[in-house]
Formats: C-alpha cells, structure tokens, sequence
C-alpha cells in the first residue's frame, strides 16, 4: 500500500518502502552522478548540496519510519545509496566503506539523521498533544540535544576514534575560517588573519598557512606529504596514529583560531558585524537580520539554524561554534534538504 509518499507492505512493515527507495536514489545519484566528476567538476559546496538534494529524498517521512530502522536490512537499504554520494562529494575511491565515506564527506548516516528528525517530531507532537506550544528556543534545545546523541551514536561507527568537536570543523569545512565566517555574514572579507591570504578555508589552514608550519610538520610525519583531505582521511582509517596526529592538529590549531576570534569579537572598537552576540541581544539580532525588507519581522525566528546542531557547552551560540553543517529545519514530515 502507499500512502502520501510511503509504501507498506501487508504486514505494515517498512521494508518495500526502503527497497524502493534505495533504488530510486541509486538511481538519482547516478543521473546526478555524470556533472560531478572525481577530477575537476565543481567544488565541494556545490557536490554538498547535490548530496543535499538526495538526502532530503532519503528522509521524506523518517518520524514514521524511523523505528524500522532496527531491521538490518532496511539499515542497509539506506547506506548503499548514501555511500555512493558521499564518494561523490569527497571524491573518494570506491573503495572506501560507509563509514569513511560519510566522514569524508562530513555527513551522518542518514538512519542517525532520521533519529534526531524523529526525536524532535514526537516531542512536538507530544507538547501539541497536551495543547502546549513551546517556544523555538525550546525546540531548538531539543534538536540540539538529539544531534548530540546522535554524534555520539556516529563515533561508535568509526574505526580508532572519536570525532572531536574540531576535527568535524576541519573535515566538514565550517569552523573558524575566514571563509566560513565571511559567508555567515560575520567576517568583512574571507581572509586570513594569521598569514593575510586572500581565502582562509580549511584546506589553506591545513596544508598551506604559514601560521601552522610547526604543528603541520607533525602530522606530515604521521599522514605523509599529501594533505589533501580524501588523502588525510584514507590515511586516519588506515592508522590510529595518523588518526590521533589529524585529531591533535586540529585540535591545536583550531583552539588557536577561536582564541583569535574570540578576542576579535570581544574587541569594543570592531564593527558590529564582527562582535559576540548573546542572549536578548543575539535573539534581537536575529529577529532583525531575518527580516523581510519591507521591515516586518518574521515570527518565531528566535533560534539561528546553525543552533540546530551541537555547539560546545562552553560557547554558547557564537560565530566560533557551528561545528556541523546545520541541519535545516524539517519539510516534507521531517525530511531536510542538506547542508
Ligand atoms: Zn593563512
């Protein structure tokens, strides 16, 4: 039976429902496939949103289906056509596994996704039932604290580690780099401040800035010459050693990086653009910088998106903190487009 996008079978089971899903992706991503070539094509912002696209597809409905998701079988359903994405995106060798992959390309597996979907959508439906109607801020602490469970649940899946919360900065790219700041509206210019090149984005902190020649000369010793990212990660799942020395420099480095920001935005003379904002004032902000143009402000606009994911206790919402990339809010009865 299919109902509003789901298929049952007569046991009111889920697993026609995978099976025709996972062909239905494979199949996207194969069509997709031919405009993102391993060599040149477009780059990675670009490869995320097709994998957003497709994700967005996978999750259509995961509050209902989620619970199915016990079965093995269905599991697997799933991480067949994401791994092939997620290859996409990093232009990985087909030989990597599932978990590398979705590492690589810095995106959970989708049946931990569906988790946090879910969460937050009983929770909802459970406060709506009781005829309560929670602020955004409320919903968003409990989205926040799914995705933490849900990190969690992803390290499980890792060999010889854990993801720090600064190694996901540098793997996925949003972090304390000019770039990123810039492109979240809280940098001026996309540069780098430790060494004045015109674009700071992780890969030129990892294996160009002359600011990290010292910590660089350490995880060259442990993951050879190549630092390009699909490089560094073959390398990390390979070795626990190279795993610790990539966990170690970003670690370093990127506390460096905050420490730098932090005192950038606590400076009284920056610009207002540049400065922490917290509190009333951060949701003020919010509320004004959502704004339509005509001056009306949005309503329930209270939470950044970026606060949908797992921010260091210690941060609060600061432009230092998103360490993920931001899970959109839900559309289409709990699906999301990407990151
Ligand atoms: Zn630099």
């Amino acid at each position: 039976m299919k109902y509003l996008g789901l298929t049952l079978d007569g046991r009111w089971h889920f697993t026609a429902h995978f099976k025709g899903l996972s062909e239905r992706l494979v199949r996207a991503a194969d069509s997709f496939g031919w405009l993102l070539p391993n060599l040149g094509g477009p780059r990675t912002r670009c490869r995320r949103l097709y994998a957003g696209v497709l994700k967005s597809m996978a999750l259509y409905g995961a509050p209902v289906w989620s619970d199915s998701l016990h079965r093995r079988e269905n599991v697997a359903l799933l991480r067949r056509p994401q791994r092939a994405i997620a290859l996409r995106v990093a232009r990985a060798y087909r030989t990597v596994g599932s978990a590398a992959a979705c590492a690589l390309a810095g995106t959970p597996p989708w049946e931990l996704e569906a988790s946090v979907l879910s969460a937050v959508y009983h929770w909802t439906a459970e406060q709506r039932a009781r005829d309560l109607r929670p602020a955004p801020e409320e919903r968003g602490a409990v989205r926040r604290h799914a995705h933490e469970d849900m990190v969690r649940d992803w390290e499980r899946d890792l060999p010889h580690g854990f993801l720090t919360y600064r190694l996901v900065q540098v793997l996925t790219g949003h972090g304390c780099f000019g770039n990123y700041l810039h492109k979240i509206g809280r940098e001026e210019s996309p540069s780098c401040h430790e060494c004045g090149a015109a674009v700071d984005t992780a890969q030129h902190t990892l294996a160009v800035c002359p600011g990290w020649e010292e910590q660089r000369r350490v995880l060259v010793g442990a993951v050879g010459q190549d630092l390009s990212l699909p490089s560094i990660v073959n390398a990390m799942l390979d070795d626990e050693r190279a795993w610790k020395a990539m966990a170690s420099f970003c670690e370093t480095v990127m506390s460096q990086k905050e420490a730098a920001e932090r005192e950038r935005e606590d400076d009284p003379s920056a610009p207002p653009l540049r400065r922490r904002r917290r509190g009333r004032r951060r949701r003020a902000y919010d509320r004004s910088s959502l704004a339509p143009p005509g001056g009306q402000q949005v309503v329930g606009t209270g939470v950044p998106p970026p606060a949908l994911h797992a921010p260091p206790p210690s941060r609060g919402n600061s432009a230092v903190s998103p360490a993920i990339p931001p899970i959109p809010p839900s559309q289409g009865g709990g699906a999301g487009p990407a990151s």
